[in-house]
């Protein structure tokens, strides 16, 4: 049998179903390196969807040369410690425009805006989850093909730094942003990059030029400018740098050679960014 088509045990007896595949569930589907694990059958709005689960193990790790820093933010989605930044500027005015649509149908609250606050929620995470798709994507490669491993800030500690602005925070407590994290995690063990989560205290207010600490080095939310040596960057890019730094210092490339992906995670005593 084709692998466009299914056929479906149902409390009516067998149903042959009749796959509607796109090019990437298709690619999938017919590559054998990856196994078919369950699926699962969702009704929604009168249309049937199959969701199949596949997987593939993950080879071993190619051995890296150093590390590319990666905070995630609120002004742009991604920024590496090369200087690339990974905009959100985009996701940003969509959703602000999508925010008023929201509002207006909220208020209307007929059967008809219900519907489609609805339909507007999916799409708005389809929309998110194809950029954060993108943009993992874009850093794992750079990562592979500079053969770097991937820091980012460990965000079980985030949450006890009582300095983080609000907004900061409400972002990063998003569905999206942790769904990015997931991405650049999986996308790397798929890849063989190593990925490590280190204490990001202080990366965002420390001079990655001549490591002076202070607050007042962040003028707004966007700029960083050194009161020291009077080093200026875009504040995220600042931080992806420091963040490097912090997991070379933490976790030499040698000792992350002797362990595994899972055990690279920051220990209790690993330091942080001094102030
Ligand atoms: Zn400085």
């Amino acid at each position: 049998m084709s692998l466009d088509r299914v056929s479906l045990n149902t409390l009516t007896g067998r149903v042959i179903g009749q796959l509607a595949l796109g090019d990437f569930q298709r690619r999938y589907l017919y590559d054998t390196s990856w196994k078919i694990g369950g699926a699962e059958l969702l009704r929604r709005d009168n249309v049937w969807y199959l969701c199949i689960t596949q997987s593939k193990a993950a080879p071993d790790p190619d051995e890296p040369t150093g590390y590319l820093g990666v905070d995630l933010g609120l002004v742009n989605v991604a920024a590496d410690s090369d200087g690339e930044v990974y905009s959100g500027a985009q996701i940003q005015t969509v959703r602000e425009r999508r925010f008023k649509h929201r509002r207006r149908l909220q208020l209307a609250n007929t059967r008809r805006a219900r519907w489609r606050l609805r339909r507007n929620a999916r799409r708005e995470h389809r929309f998110q989850k194809a950029v954060n798709h993108r943009i993992s994507k874009a850093l794992v490669q750079k990562a592979h093909a500079t053969r770097k491993a991937i820091a980012l800030e460990d965000l079980s500690r985030i949450r006890e730094r009582v300095t983080v602005q609000r907004e900061q925070r409400r972002v990063r407590h998003s569905w999206a942003f942790r769904q990015l994290r997931t991405f650049i995690n999986y996308k790397a063990r798929l890849a063989s990059v190593y990925v490590v989560h280190i204490d990001a205290r202080n990366t965002s207010s420390t001079c990655a030029m001549c490591g002076y600490c202070d607050k007042r080095n962040r003028p707004d939310q966007a700029r960083f400018r050194c009161l020291q040596c009077g080093h200026t960057a875009a504040a995220d890019t600042n931080a992806a740098v420091n963040i490097a730094r912090v997991a070379a210092v933490n976790q030499p490339i040698v000792s992350l050679l002797s362990q595994s992906i899972e055990r690279a995670d920051t220990s209790p005593g690993a330091k942080a960014l001094g102030c």
